[in-house]
C-alpha cells in the first residue's frame, strides 16, 4: 500500500502552495496623428494631471529644436547610432518619417509595464502598426486635426520646420488621415481641452460613486 502522502500543517499552507501574487501589467498605450495636430500639446497636459504616466522617451536623429532637450524630448543621436540600435534589436519599433528615423527603446517600456506602470508611446502610423503586431493589448487612440487646413495652420504657426519638411509633414499627414479607422479610439482635437478631457476620460473612466452601486 503506497504510504499517505504526509499532511501539510495549516501553518506551512501559505509557504508551500502559493506563488508570489504576479504583477499587474500596466497597460501600453499609444498615441498617433499627424504633425502639428497637438499630440506634444496634449500629452503635456496629460502628464501634469497623471504623473504616474511614463511617458517613452525616443530616439530620433531628427536635429534638436530650439526648446528641446536631450533625454526629455528626445534622444537625439546620430543616423549611424540609430543603426546600430536597430542592429542591437534595442528598439520596441521604428520609422522613418519626413528624412528622420524615429523608435521606441524597447527595454525600458516593458520594465515599466512589468512593474505595474501605464507607458504612454507618441509615435507615427508605422511604429503604431508595429506596436499593433508585437503587442495587440495596446490602447491605440488617433489624434485627428478638425481639417487639414487647421492642420497646416498649426504646423505654420509653430515655426519649427523648414518648407520642406512642412510639405513632407502635409503629404503624411494625408496617409494618416486614411488610417484612422485601424485604431480603437478616434480624438478630435479641435478644442484642446475637451480632447483632453476626452482623452483622460478614456484612459481613467470615473469609477461609479457608492451611490451609484446601490442595488
Ligand atoms: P504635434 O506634437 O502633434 O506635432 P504640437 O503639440 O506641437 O503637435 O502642436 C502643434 C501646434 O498646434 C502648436 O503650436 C500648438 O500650440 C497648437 N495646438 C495644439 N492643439 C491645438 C488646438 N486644439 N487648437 C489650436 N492650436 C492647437
Ligand atoms: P517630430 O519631428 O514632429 O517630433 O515627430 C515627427 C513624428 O514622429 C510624429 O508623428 C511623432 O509622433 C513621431 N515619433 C516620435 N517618436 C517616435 C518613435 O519613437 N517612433 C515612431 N514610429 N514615431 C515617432
Amino acid at each position: 500500500m503506497p504510504a499517505s502522502p504526509t499532511p501539510v500543517p495549516s501553518e506551512c499552507t501559505q509557504q508551500q502552495g502559493s506563488l508570489p501574487a504576479p504583477t499587474p501589467r500596466g497597460r501600453l498605450v499609444v498615441l498617433t496623428g499627424p504633425s502639428g495636430v497637438g499630440k506634444g500639446t496634449l500629452v503635456s497636459q496629460l502628464r501634469q494631471r497623471h504623473p504616474e504616466l511614463y511617458f517613452s522617451v525616443s530616439v530620433t536623429t531628427r536635429p534638436p529644436r530650439p526648446s528641446e532637450q536631450e533625454g526629455v524630448n528626445y534622444y537625439f543621436r546620430s543616423r549611424e547610432e540609430f543603426l546600430n540600435l536597430i542592429e542591437a534589436n534595442e528598439l520596441l519599433e521604428w520609422a522613418q518619417y519626413a528624412g528622420n528615423f524615429y523608435g521606441t527603446p524597447r527595454e525600458i517600456v516593458f520594465q515599466k509595464l512589468n512593474q505595474g506602470q501605464d507607458v504612454l508611446l507618441e509615435i507615427e502610423l508605422a511604429g503604431a502598426r508595429q506596436v499593433r503586431q508585437q503587442y495587440p493589448d495596446a490602447i491605440r487612440i488617433f489624434l485627428c486635426p478638425p481639417s487639414l487646413e487647421e492642420l497646416e495652420r498649426r504646423i505654420r504657426e509653430r515655426g519649427q520646420d523648414s518648407e520642406a519638411s512642412i510639405e513632407r509633414r502635409l503629404e503624411q499627414a494625408r496617409k494618416e488621415l486614411n488610417a484612422q479607422d485601424e485604431f480603437d479610439y478616434v480624438i478630435v482635437n479641435d478644442n484642446l481641452e475637451q480632447a483632453l478631457q476626452e482623452l483622460e476620460a478614456l484612459l481613467y473612466p470615473p469609477s461609479p460613486s457608492a451611490e451609484e452601486q446601490q442595488p
